[in-house]
């Protein structure tokens, strides 16, 4: 079964593709930054609004969370924050896609 459907913006009720995006994590009072590349999500073509599926974005904030909690309970920090890379394996369109 394919993660995304054809379906139009709901914002603007443009047409919407299957892409795979990044997104930038940042939490308040942390420094650290958590890059996640390669998301399979539905983008507007006319205004760039963004959905992803729901069980992706929770999986998302399971890897996510953990980086930020780690760091904001350590109290010595030798380096300044780092910026964390996530990256998934590149997928072909017909494997998250179904248009
Ligand atoms: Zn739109």
């Amino acid at each position: 079964m394919a993660l995304i459907k054809k379906r139009k913006c709901p914002e603007c009720g443009g047409e919407m593709e299957a892409k795979l995006i990044n997104l930038h994590y940042k939490r308040e009072s942390v420094d650290l930054e958590v890059e996640v590349i390669g998301i399979p999500a539905n983008v507007c073509t006319r205004c760039f609004y963004r959905i992803i599926q729901g069980k992706v974005a929770k999986y998302i904030d399971t890897l996510v969370d953990p980086i930020f909690e780690s760091e904001k309970s350590s109290k010595e920090k030798p380096l300044p924050s780092p910026h964390v890379g996530i990256q998934f394996p590149f997928l072909d369109r017909d494997a998250y896609a179904e248009l």
